[in-house]
């Protein structure tokens, strides 16, 4: 059989660019790897720091025949004052390194678009957060196939939040409104909003146009499955008109074995800590571990990380908790590292610090829940293994996401969580208290019926999500769809280019 690495012209040719931050890069590096899984050629666009948190994969799927690629570019961190290797979202652990990073994004435009025209890709898949890659494929005359990192359901409420503006005439930002044109009864706050949806602020012009660029894009890529939001496929594709493709989820698909999954996403090997997490995961019962996770970016305040260790351990449940550290004040480190052996005399905690094997954890019989900040890519990972979930939106879409498994799935415990705010500003007014954290984690985690019932929803779910990805399941036939759609394309323009 021909080498794939070979690739010859008639394959199929995708540009995939990612947008840096973990939450947006993980699932369409497992996308891209999907679609060289099944025979198109691949390159990946990202800069150098970017890329070595994935390259071993894509380099392992290359030396497995497949025709994957990395084209790095430089991020311009020198010229911006940042240190080397300072390029995703994550690492803007304040303000003022968080503008130059997301400066430095903004000035790559250029080189990609550069690369874009050497490279004459047939497609190019570009995350939701590069607006001007809508355009810049109608210059090269290809799809462009719009990356939408969340669910159907969060960007139907956007689309009908945005277009009637029902949270205008409310009293106040606590008064309930109902998302118009939603097949179900969803009753949101406006401060559960974003606060440039919420009123007009500098950042409604870059999340606007954003919107904007799916419509003339060519289709959008989900991440999601359809048994899981079926209803908000069905929202999105006829009333608001946009076509798309679920071929999710994708993590489950891409990452069938545990080393890649302790491997994902980070650079350092995680071997002795993975197996020292493994020993205590083994240790304990089936279904009695409790997994707190707040994703890859969420910044908490001292004070709501003394509330979740207190509320935790007055649980009385076991738990992981994965704690980012900030370099903040000595009082900080001090309590958490008391905190930490605490947990470890009473073998009743496991404290994770900065990056955690998030799908070995939920993958493994021990797990029975999770705290979920209602990241996308966390719920879709923590619904692969059947898992319910104590709901803590905390930014971005993260209300919505909390609404589809609160109120739609009914897989969720709400903690309570009131106010949307961005990632990187500590919030000190709204902190959840330890009490509510008790509370949530006792439905959760106990033997009561609410418990049970949701248990059960979520591992049919789980199922539904495992057989979408098996060959004939729906996110399977999406993917090979859309495989054939773009080759049928390519196929015309070049008969079309003949007959010129
Ligand atoms: N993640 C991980 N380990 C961590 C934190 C995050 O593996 O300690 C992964 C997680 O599995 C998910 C992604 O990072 O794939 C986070 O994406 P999500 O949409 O849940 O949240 P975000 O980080 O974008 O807020």
């Amino acid at each position: 059989m021909e080498s794939q690495q070979s690739h010859n012209h008639n394959q199929l040719h995708v540009i995939f660019l990612p947008f840096p931050s973990p939450g947006h890069m993980i699932p369409m590096i497992d996308t891209a790897r999907l679609f060289a899984k099944h025979r198109v050629n691949v390159t990946i666009i990202a800069t150098h720091a970017n890329a070595s948190t994935f390259q071993k994969t894509i380099d392992n799927d290359f030396n497995s025949g497949y025709s994957i690629k990395t084209k790095l570019i430089r991020f311009p961190s020198a010229q911006l004052g940042l240190p080397d290797g300072v390029e995703n979202l994550k690492d803007g652990t304040n303000s003022e390194i968080l503008g130059k990073i997301s400066h430095g994004i903004s000035m790559l435009q250029d080189p990609i678009e550069g690369l874009f025209q050497d490279l004459q890709p047939d497609c190019v898949v570009t995350d939701m957060m590069y607006a001007w890659t809508a355009e810049a494929a109608a210059k090269l005359g290809v799809p462009r196939i719009h990356y939408y990192s969340s669910s159907y359901f969060s960007n139907c409420a956007y689309h009908f939040i945005m277009k009637y503006r029902p949270h205008d005439n409310l009293v106040s930002d606590t008064h309930k409104f109902t998302i118009p044109g939603f097949p179900h009864t969803i009753q949101m706050t406006p401060l559960q909003l974003p606060d440039w949806l919420r009123e007009k602020n500098p950042a409604t012009a870059y999340f606007e146009p954003m919107f904007k660029s799916e419509e003339i894009s060519y289709g959008t890529l989900y991440n999601s499955f359809h048994e899981l939001e079926s209803d908000y496929e069905k929202l999105s594709k006829t009333t608001i008109g946009i076509k798309s493709w679920s071929v999710g989820p994708v993590s489950a698909w891409a990452n069938k074995d545990d080393e890649k999954k302790a491997n994902r996403g980070q650079i350092e090997e995680l071997g002795k800590e993975s197996a020292e997490l493994l020993n205590w995961l083994n240790s304990k019962q089936n279904e009695s571990v409790l997994y707190v996770s707040f994703g890859s970016l969420a910044m908490l305040a001292h004070a709501q990380l003394v509330e979740i260790a207190h509320g935790l351990e007055n649980s009385g449940h076991n738990f992981i908790w994965v704690v980012r550290k900030n370099n903040r004040d000595e009082g900080e480190n001090s309590f958490l590292q008391d905190f930490e052996k605490r947990m470890k005399e009473s073998n009743k905690g496991y404290i994770i610090w900065n990056w955690a094997p998030q799908l070995l954890i939920l993958d493994h019989p021990a797990t029975g829940g999770i705290v979920t900040h209602c990241g996308w890519n966390s719920i879709l990972e923590s619904l692969n293994s059947g898992l319910p979930m104590i709901t803590w939106p905390m930014f971005a879409e993260q209300f919505y996401n909390e609404k589809l498994l609160v109120d739609v799935l009914k897989i969720g415990v709400p903690v309570g969580a009131k106010e949307n705010k961005s990632w990187n500003s500590i919030s000190v007014e709204a902190v959840v208290k330890r009490e509510e954290i008790v509370k949530a984690v006792k439905i959760l985690m106990g033997s009561g019926q609410e418990s049970k019932e949701m248990r059960i929803r979520a591992k049919k779910l789980g199922d539904a999500a495992k057989r979408s990805i098996e060959e004939g399941g729906d996110s399977y036939n999406n993917l090979i769809q859309l495989i054939d759609e773009l080759k049928s394309l390519k196929k015309s323009k070049a008969l079309g280019e003949k007959a010129d």
